[in-house]
């Protein structure tokens, strides 16, 4: 008879949240824990451009399989999502797909919007993919990429074992934080101006009642003294 690990029966949470958290954690709690989301300019912009990407097709393009929006998620990690494309490479090294004609290296390109950034959320979210992939099936993925579709743009992204170690740690990390139900505190940045969640998130206002509130206990302290 199989039988399964405890971790096997774990609720999996979006691989998106990895960005999420690794733009601003108190933003991936507001949307995990309290289901807020609001969409703004950038948040419709770029749900616009990856509609066109995710069509779940298939493209073959001499030895290259081009798969769209491919499902995939991790037990390990604790994830389930898509790639926005994986690219199949035919190759003796790879793996087999039911749909190709031997075995195959894959390269995970994940799509963005707006301007070229390099930022860490985007290769969080690129090497959980990676990770997903390499469970299903047994390959090593050294890079994939990040492909922003404005500026038709692609910058290849090393899966080192540095950004392996910071992708299980954030996955850790979101699901303490899931486990705990506690939303994270605002901490106000100039990440804030573009958030969409900010009206509900009054980053400003919180610090302020924070500071206000840790004034009162200074000078109930003074007075005490
Ligand atoms: S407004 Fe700022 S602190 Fe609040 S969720 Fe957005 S980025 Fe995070």
């Amino acid at each position: 008879m199989q039988s399964f690990s405890e971790d096997e029966f774990r609720e999996l949470f979006p691989l998106s949240w990895l960005s999420q958290y690794g733009y601003c954690k108190r933003r991936c709690s507001l949307l995990a824990l309290e289901q807020i989301w609001q969409e703004n300019e950038y948040t419709a912009a770029g749900r616009m451009q990856h509609k066109r990407v995710h069509t779940g097709r298939t493209e073959q393009r001499g030895d290259t399989i081009y798969i769209f929006e491919m499902p995939v998620f991790s037990r390990g990690l604790g994830v389930n999502g898509f790639c926005d494309c994986v690219e199949a490479h035919l190759s003796p090294s790879g793996a087999a797909i039911p749909y190709g004609k031997g075995k195959y290296t894959f390269y995970p390109v994940e799509y963005k919007h707006g301007v070229v950034r390099d930022e860490e959320e985007y290769h969080l979210q690129l090497c959980a993919q990676a990770i997903c992939l390499e469970e299903r099936f047994g390959v090593e993925i050294p890079v994939g990429a990040i492909f922003f579709i404005d500026a038709h743009r692609r910058d290849e992204v090393l899966l080192s074992q540095e950004l392996r170690e910071q992708t299980w740690k954030t996955a850790k990390e979101i699901s303490d934080m899931v486990e705990s139900q506690k939303t994270i505190p605002a901490a106000y940045s100039a990440k804030c101006k573009k958030c969409s969640l900010r009206e509900a998130c009054q980053p400003r206002i919180r610090r302020s009642a924070q500071s206000y509130s840790e004034g009162l206990w200074e000078e109930a302290i003074k007075e005490t003294e």
